[in-house]
């Protein structure tokens, strides 16, 4: 059966302008990038988009995503950007040709695994400045295991140096922290006597400095995943005003009103817990219009955070399978069967791409 809803509508022209604008205001500041594309669990139609666009690399936290990019034909390199598990050494040479790494024991693994198959890969060692997910924390250590690939593992080639920042500690990068980055790149330079091929100063997180022209130099990769694919968090959630190349609305989440009907605001008789085992708080609002649509948390998540796209509708709550909102106020005269439609946060696009009975249509125009 194909289900018609809901439906996730992808906007290919708005997809467009973001990953050139993003990828030609990197490039004018010798940086390139690598087109993140985990929070649409690697859509290959939007990969392909990515590239075509100028992506450097495609880069995934995860190893399926890259193989179905590569049975859908879509050309390389690839990059995987989650530490990769002793599990997925074995996978990882053929699917992906540069990886991030933060662990010596992995690495002396992944050296065996690339002997034994006849392959090379390259790898960025990651350093920790302060976020405190991946990386090397300790900088001599750092230094010292970029030289230990260098010199003794013949089937890895050191790629490069990285850092991730604003993900766990929610620290900011600055002019300051990248350039300790640089400053460890030049150290693993002058140790190795040769240039390295990327110095990744981050994610979107990191893109404000580009924006604002005050990326270090030496600076010359980046990986963009949100702003390119959603450009709500720089825009909304850290108010930089000033960022209208980047387009908001590329995509949305269409549902179909199932019930319409008055209701009371304030549940009838003894209250427990709701579905998910929580204690809701409940407003009385009296007598209003309400609306059931026929997806719910099992397709997006968290609901209260959706954004409704139907004037005068908000979220009231839900369920597994159920949104409910309140329709009192839309000026649209609603009906069973319309469909209403939500924008989306990062997590909701994460979710709603990852679910296989999820209806997606990537268009020109609206
Ligand atoms: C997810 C991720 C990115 C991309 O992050 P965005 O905020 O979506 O741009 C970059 N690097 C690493 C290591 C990541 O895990």
């Amino acid at each position: 059966m194909d289900r018609k809803f809901p439906r996730l509508v992808i906007r290919r022209d708005k997809l467009r302008n973001n990953f050139t604008q993003v990828i030609t205001r990197c490039r004018t500041q010798g940086i390139s990038v690598a087109g993140v594309v985990k929070g649409v669990n690697g859509l290959p139609e939007i990969a392909r988009l990515y590239k075509e666009c100028g992506a450097r690399q495609l880069a995934t936290s995860r190893l399926e995503q890259i193989e179905l990019w590569r049975s859908a034909g879509i050309s390389g390199p690839f990059l995987l950007i989650r530490v990769p598990a002793m599990s997925e050494l074995e996978d990882l040479p053929r699917l992906a040709d540069y990886s991030l790494q933060s662990d010596v024991s992995t690495l002396d693994a992944l050296e065996a695994v690339c002997a034994r198959q006849g392959l090379t890969h390259k790898v960025i060692l990651m350093v920790d400045l302060g976020d405190l997910r991946e990386g090397f924390w300790d900088k001599d250590e750092m230094v010292q295991a970029c030289c230990h690939v260098e010199r003794e593992l013949p089937h890895l080639e050191l790629a490069g140096v990285g850092v991730n920042l604003g993900c766990y500690g929610s620290i900011v990068p600055t002019p300051e922290n990248l350039g300790r980055l640089v400053d460890i790149a030049r150290t693993v330079e002058r140790r190795i006597g040769r240039k390295l091929e990327i110095v990744s100063g981050g994610a979107t997180s990191s893109f404000p400095l580009v924006h604002r022209g005050t990326m270090p130099e030496g600076i010359n990769h980046l990986r963009i995943g949100e702003t390119a694919l959603l450009a709500k968090d720089l825009q909304e959630d850290w108010g930089i005003s000033d960022m209208d190349y980047l387009q908001r609305g590329t995509m949305y989440l269409e549902g179909e009103l199932i019930e319409l009907r008055k209701k009371p605001t304030y549940p009838v008789g003894e209250t427990m817990i709701d579905a998910f085992g929580r204690h809701p708080t409940y407003e009385d609002r009296g007598v209003r219009l309400r609306g059931l649509v026929a997806f719910g948390r099992a397709d997006v998540g968290d609901l209260e955070s959706l954004l409704c796209r139907e004037e005068g509708m908000t979220i009231i709550g839900g369920s597994s399978d159920h949104c409910i909102v309140d329709a009192e106020d839309c000026p649209r005269a609603l009906q069973v069967g319309d469909t209403v439609a939500f924008d989306l946060c990062y997590s909701h696009m994460l979710y709603a791409t990852g679910r296989s009975d999820m209806a997606i249509s990537i268009v020109d125009t609206e």
